[in-house]
């Protein structure tokens, strides 16, 4: 599975990091990234669980 930010919707809640900190980060410009776009599968959980959190559905599952 991949995870995809929009950034431009993000307002930098930092929920997804809490959630999955090897997964997120916020940039200096306040918005977030995915490190790793394609998610190990050892970290979906915590994706799915950091898409669920993030407050504006700024991030996006695309299965494989
Ligand atoms: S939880 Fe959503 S709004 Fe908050 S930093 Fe992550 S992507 Fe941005």
């Amino acid at each position: 599975m991949k995870v995809v930010v929009d950034r431009s919707a993000c307002q930098g809640t930092g929920l997804c990091v809490a959630v999955a900190a090897e997964v997120f980060e916020i940039e200096d410009d306040g918005a977030a990234i995915a490190h790793h776009e394609l998610v190990p599968a050892e970290w979906a959980q915590s994706v799915r669980e950091a898409v669920s959190a993030c407050p504006v559905g700024a991030l996006r599952i695309v299965e494989d």
